[in-house]
């Protein structure tokens, strides 16, 4: 059935659209801690009803009520992929809930192996509310501009679940959101931007590497019509330099909103800049080599998500990015928690000499001098291969209709050597050469270094 049409689940929408999208202006400190706690003891008294979490929790001893807040968090179990794996289909949702009410999700995998989940109807509408939440931010209104969205909708993402399958298919496409342009990402860079230029929307958001596309598109003369006043991203570490070249490039303000498959948003820019945690969504605790870090210290992030019926994220660790928490305040007026930045999965991470790590965000950086210093996106692919902490092997794939075009491979492969050398200084021999084709299942870089052996000392 439609849930659309159930009026138990429209009141519940509209209650939330009341009072969920402003809750991080109307709260403060002390009202949103309240609210965590009683989230957290909702969602942690609901885990115990799916049996992947009923087992760990048994076996620690722990019943639902011994967690009454945040603070007992700690008490709880790290939950990993390999559980999820584990229990997946049927362990991983509760008992007390119909399968047919829930929609299958599935991470990208772009370093491996997709993990598989659950999300219930609600957990869309909540993902589409507090897209509103950073859109408002940026003074922009889901229904009186005009919005293009270009979302990753390959079967079984997010992006597939939520909008197409759920969204789109229950609201019907053209009527309620005719004001909505939605792309995917998977189409050709030149059909994206005669379908946005022919739509003339004030707000893009989209993954990084395709707004880069669309940037030096507009900026070889196509899309004369695509004139956005914000942009969003979502994906991967959006660097200085492309987030310079879209500001520049579309004269727009610019802005990252930072999720994950696993538990839908987790923090957005707000106006000022500053990364602010949907704090009453999510929970995430950071630590390196097993301590909490402190403020702007990157480390290793546990993430609990603090609603949806569907498989509970409580402590989970495998979103594997490197982020740094921020224990300021900002002054725009958004309460919760603040990250000063994300650097991206860690296991995509290099290991050099004295306990060096070059972070993925480091990494795009260096290979996004590519774009933003020789204007050129004709690398249409690129795998990196760590032999040990002195030696790195760099694969490209040439995009055969751009080869003549622009700068010659020599001039690329100096600007990438350049930017490793600056960061890892000029011993690191580094083997950078065009070949004719990668293994596409294979992650985007992989290092032979021994990353359980490797002692971290400073993030680069
Ligand atoms: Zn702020």
């Amino acid at each position: 059935m439609n849930p659309f049409l159930n009026p138990v689940f429209l009141s519940k929408m509209l209650k939330s659209y009341l009072f969920d999208i402003n809750r991080l202006h109307s709260l403060d400190k002390k009202e949103l801690k309240k609210y965590q706690d009683k989230q957290l003891r909702k969602i942690v008294q609901f885990s115990y009803t799916v049996p992947l979490y009923h087992d760990k929790y048994k076996k620690k001893n722990i019943k639902p009520h011994d967690i009454k807040g945040i603070e007992d968090l700690e008490k709880l179990p790290i939950i990993s992929k390999e559980d999820i794996e584990k229990y997946y289909p049927d362990g991983v949702i509760s008992t007390k809930i119909n399968k047919n009410q829930l929609i299958q999700i599935s991470t990208s995998g772009t370093t491996g192996k997709s993990l598989s989940l659950f999300g219930d109807m609600f957990d869309m509408v909540l993902w589409f509310f507090y897209y509103i939440r950073a859109l408002r931010e940026h003074g922009i209104s889901w229904y009186k501009n005009r919005l293009t969205i270009i979302g990753d909708f390959a079967p079984h993402t997010i992006g597939t679940g939520y909008v197409q399958r759920g969204l789109l298919s229950n609201l019907g496409e053209g009527r309620f959101f005719n004001n909505m342009q939605w792309l995917d990402t998977n189409s050709d860079p030149k059909f994206i931007v005669k379908e946005i230029n022919n739509f003339k929307p004030d707000f893009i958001g989209g993954y990084v590497g395709m707004l880069g596309h669309i940037a030096l598109l507009k900026e070889k003369g196509y899309g004369e019509n695509i004139n956005p006043n914000v942009i969003a991203s979502i994906g991967s570490v959006l660097t200085n330099p492309l987030r310079k070249l879209l500001e520049n490039t579309f004269n727009a303000s610019v802005f990252e909103v930072y999720g994950a498959t696993e538990t839908g948003t987790i923090a957005f820019q707000c106006r000022n800049g500053c990364y602010h945690i949907m704090s009453d969504l999510v929970y995430p605790e950071f630590f390196k080599n097993n301590k909490p870090t402190l403020s702007r210290e990157p480390g290793k992030m546990l993430i609990t998500k603090l609603y949806g019926k569907g498989t509970p994220i409580i402590r989970y660790n495998a979103i594997n990015d490197i982020v740094a928490p921020l224990y300021e305040e900002c002054d725009c007026g958004i309460s919760g928690g603040m990250i000063d930045r994300i650097y991206g999965r860690d296991d995509l991470a290099l290991y050099f000499s004295g306990g060096r790590v070059l972070l993925p965000a480091s990494i795009s950086e260096i290979h996004g001098r590519v774009l933003s210093e020789l204007k050129t996106n004709k690398i249409k692919h690129t795998r990196i291969i760590q032999h040990n902490l002195n030696n790195l092997e760099i694969k490209l794939i040439i995009d055969n209709k751009l080869r003549n075009q622009g700068p010659t491979i020599n001039e690329i492969i100096s600007v990438i050597k350049n930017g490793y050398q600056d960061k890892i200084g000029k011993e690191i021999v580094i083997n950078i050469r065009e070949v004719d084709k990668v293994n596409m299942k294979e992650a985007r870089v992989i290092t032979k270094v021994d990353r359980n052996k490797f002692k971290i000392k400073k993030y680069i």
